[in-house]
């Protein structure tokens, strides 16, 4: 049949503009990346340029005048005439622009997204996000894909082209009474524009249209599917380390299904997939018997180890693998091999906060990014002070901890991100930080702020005390105002665990005495009974898997969720209650 010369004409025009940003996106990326590095030579200034940006940005919104931004000349003067903000500051206004549209009481340019925080230490808070704040994020996603290119940098760069398998999935959108849309931080990521379409096309082996499947478990299925079929992946990548985790555990419960579909060039007919994606999708497949016989083979013999075996060129995996997400790095080891793991940057809805310049670090450490927003650190010894003193950016200490206080570009200024991080070093004028905990995740009856570091460290050695090979799925605590004295609770749920011939005394006494090594205030604490031995609860499989679509029912989104590692919910305790198997 011969094609219509508009369609041939389309198709041409696809033709160009996907080769022209082949050439392109390289040198995009790279650019970003040098403007990156030159932003650490200048940080200073770059800071001082990006607060004064922002002030006159902002300086004839109804905020920005009540607080006269005009008249602000310098860094210490916006110190004196601004507070140090929590969200409380702002909900009132957000709440009103939510339901007026009038953005111009709090930021210059129009409210594009709501960012639906994952509100897992308290109410959800809506983080506006502007075109400008959007582009603050691009530009270190474009550093880190450039800075990929040749990673890991021991190997020669493979002459194959580097090709990626996401594990991504569509955030349906929500919208405010007056039609703002509203949802996480990665909804208005993927919008379906000619740009973003072909970006997809040049980076990862899936089709755009598994980009909008929501249902997270058919776009993982999807995303397999067609990674599978490409022989030469070079990458995988994700939000999170938990994101990988579960698409791997999909591939290793379906993978039968995934050589049959592969054998037979179709998709799972059971697989609740929206019809007329089904159909677009279908339209790409045709039988591959020999791959599918590939990978069957490598298959049957077992999941260690077996994204190398399956995908010889792979080089890297991409996810973030710090704080809470510490937990799921381990497990994604039995999977991966010696594939090293790029946690490659440190992003919140606020504001994007650093990038990992050198991945082979370990443990991660991000280089602030002080095009981002303008940074301040409230020293940790001060957090809880009613007037704490913040430092600005350069004038961090090496080993000493800090609370992050963000300005940007959307409307948030001196706003306390409540994440506690370490100087580690310096990388030009930039410090370079490690994540240590959220404010709201510590356990704290009495000052003695016991963070979630400590305690998986604490329950790792205390499984070790089980003298059983079962391995931690996850875990959470709460803290027992109900017991005297007050003690934590620790929630864990372990693989392969005999719970009938399980001594958990010998647990809890290893935790008790690895965060009393690890925090002198608990141990004094233990010491004067003012607390109580922490109490650990083995629960039932699959408890932190119902827990979490408990959790999802009312906020955040499976690509943001974070497992909350203190539970403050009295119904979500009472579940997690209800599923003890040994205590
Ligand atoms: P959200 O605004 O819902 O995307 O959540 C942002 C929060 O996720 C940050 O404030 C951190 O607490 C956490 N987070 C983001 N990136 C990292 C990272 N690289 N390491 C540890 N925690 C992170």
């Amino acid at each position: 049949m011969v094609q219509p010369m508009s369609k041939i004409i389309n198709q041409f025009i696809d033709w160009i503009f996907f080769n022209l940003l082949k050439q392109l996106l390289p040198i995009l990326s790279s650019r970003s990346l040098n403007s990156l590095q030159k932003d650490t030579q200048n940080a200073v200034q770059v800071q001082q340029q990006v607060l004064k940006r922002i002030l006159k940005l902002q300086k004839n919104t109804e905020y920005g005048k009540s607080y006269n931004f005009a008249m602000i000349q310098s860094a210490d003067d916006f110190r004196n005439k601004h507070p140090l903000t929590t969200y409380e500051h702002y909900r009132s206004i957000i709440d009103e622009i939510a339901n007026s549209r009038d953005y111009t009481k709090l930021v210059a340019e129009p409210i594009i997204l709501f960012q639906e925080t994952a509100g897992t230490t308290g109410q959800t808070k809506l983080i506006p996000r502007t075109k400008r704040l959007f582009s603050t994020n691009q530009k270190a996603f474009q550093a880190i894909s450039a800075l990929t290119e040749s990673y890991p940098w021991q190997q020669k760069p493979p002459q194959t082209e580097s090709i990626g398998l996401p594990f991504a999935n569509a955030q349906p959108l929500k919208q405010t009474p007056s039609g703002i849309p509203k949802g996480t931080g990665t909804s208005g990521g993927i919008k379906q524009s000619k740009f973003t379409r072909n970006v997809i096309r040049l980076k990862f082996s899936s089709p755009t249209a598994l980009f909008l499947i929501s249902d997270y478990t058919a776009a993982y299925y999807c995303h397999l599917l067609f990674g599978l079929l490409e022989p030469n992946l070079t990458y995988i990548s994700a939000n999170f380390a938990s994101n990988v985790l579960q698409g791997l555990q999909i591939l290793e419960q379906s993978w039968q299904q995934l050589v049959n579909d592969i054998e037979l060039g179709q998709i799972d007919p059971d697989l609740d997939l929206d019809p007329s994606i089904r159909e677009e999708l279908q339209q790409l497949l045709e039988p591959n018997p020999e791959r599918a016989k590939t990978l069957y083979l490598e298959f049957v013999k077992g999941f260690e180890g077996i994204l190398p075996r399956i995908w010889p060129q792979l080089r890297y995996l991409q996810c973030i693998t710090t704080g809470t997400m510490q937990l799921y790095q381990e497990r994604l080891k039995g999977y991966t091999g010696n594939l090293p793991i790029y946690s490659h940057g440190y992003g919140a809805s606020e504001a994007w906060i650093g990038v990992n310049l050198d991945p082979e670090r370990d443990p991660p450490a991000y280089v602030i990014t002080p095009h981002a927003a303008f940074f301040e650190f409230i020293p940790v010894s001060e957090i809880d002070s009613d007037s704490p003193t913040t430092l600005e950016l350069s004038s961090l200490s090496i080993g000493e901890s800090y609370e992050i206080v963000v300005t940007n570009v959307a409307g948030l200024y001196r706003y306390r991100l409540g994440d506690v991080i370490k100087c580690v070093g310096y990388y030009n004028q930039c410090p370079m930080i490690e994540f240590l905990y959220r404010q709201g995740s510590l356990l704290n009856f009495e000052y003695e702020k016991v963070s979630e570091k400590t305690i998986f460290l604490a329950l790792t050695d205390g499984i070790n005390m089980l003298g059983q090979p079962g391995k931690l799925i996850d875990y959470t605590t709460t803290m027992d105002f109900s017991y005297r004295p007050w003690r934590y609770i620790i929630y864990a749920e372990i693989s392969q665990i005999q719970e009938d011939v399980i001594n958990l005394n010998a647990c809890q006494n290893q935790i008790d005495q690895s965060i009393s090594n690890a925090n002198e205030t608990y141990r004094k604490l233990r010491e004067a009974n003012a607390i109580g031995i922490p109490e650990i609860k083995l629960l039932k499989t699959g408890s932190f898997e119902q827990l979490k679509q408990r959790i999802l029912q009312n906020q955040s989104s499976e690509a943001q969720f974070k497992m909350p590692r203190l539970l403050k919910d009295s119904n979500l305790v009472a579940f997690l209650e209800n599923q003890v198997i040994a205590s």
